[in-house]
């Protein structure tokens, strides 16, 4: 029996992958993966490794979870080490919890690779720091999937009054519904959100705008992206390191 790494692949910049991925993906016998930001990571397996696709075609999941878990369990009989890749971090929206139960109840050995999340290398690359003294004191991560208005919603959004920063993965797709929300539970509709796109890869674009005009503004933008609701964003004014060399190298 082999042993599945559950390993993170961080958010696009191939350089913020971990050194103990790099390790394992070296070594792989079969990679499965999802759609991920820098398929490059690919590129640094051995030869002869085998790769097995199973994320998203065109929004929809090729595989379901069930058949993804039945993947990785037949792999682990075949091979020696197996290598289950997602972007960012497994565990951050990944499903990696799912994967590790699944395995452990079948007598497989795994090890989790944590890798650096979206939720906060994104933000720092778009030059807003998810918490700042004097401006957020906490950041929460929430998935943007569910309908803020679908009944028995398990999002705690009254928890949103405060000024601290929430990152919504997931949302673009929901952004309109997600602003309206946060002004109906008493946000002010000028409270500042930046929505990024293919974030820490040369592509990354940011928009800011407010809870009331960011749709608009934003819903056209690529996926992935991400959205940040918070003071913290106008820090980007002077932080916005990343779009700034961007610019300059495009000169
Ligand atoms: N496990 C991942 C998140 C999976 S959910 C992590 O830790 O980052 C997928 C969501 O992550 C996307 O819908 C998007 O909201 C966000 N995301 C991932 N990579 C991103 C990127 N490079 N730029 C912007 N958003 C990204």
């Amino acid at each position: 029996m082999g042993k599945v790494y559950l390993t993170g692949a961080g958010p696009g910049d191939i350089e913020l992958l971990t050194l103990k991925a790099a390790r394992v993906i070296k070594e792989a016998d079969v990679i499965i993966y999802d759609r991920l930001a820098n398929p490059e990571i690919l590129q640094m397996a051995k030869n002869g490794c085998e790769f097995i696709y199973v994320g998203k075609a065109d929004g929809k999941h090729i595989l379901p979870q069930e058949q993804i878990n039945e993947v990785l369990y037949e792999c682990a009989k075949k091979y020696d080490v197996v290598v289950r890749l997602k972007g960012g971090d497994p565990f951050v929206f990944g499903r990696g919890g799912e994967e590790g139960k699944y395995l452990y109840e079948r007598g497989i050995e795994f090890e989790v690779i944590p890798g650096i999340t979206s939720a906060i290398s994104v933000p720092a690359y778009a030059g807003i720091p998810v918490t700042h003294r004097g401006v957020s004191v906490s950041f929460r991560v929430v998935t943007g999937h569910e309908a803020p208005n679908k009944e028995a919603s398990q999002i705690p959004w009254e928890n949103f009054k405060t000024d601290d920063t929430i990152v919504f993965l997931m949302g673009l797709h929901n952004l309109d519904q997600i602003a309206k929300k946060l002004i109906e539970i008493g946000k002010p509709r000028d409270f500042p959100v930046a929505v990024i796109s293919k974030g820490t890869t040369p592509e990354q674009r940011t928009v800011i705008g407010t809870l009331e005009d960011i749709y608009e503004k934003a819903k056209d933008l690529p996926t992935p992206a991400l959205i940040v609701v918070g003071k913290v964003v106008e820090l980007r004014d002077e932080l916005n390191w990343f779009e700034r060399s961007l610019e300059l190298s495009a000169v």
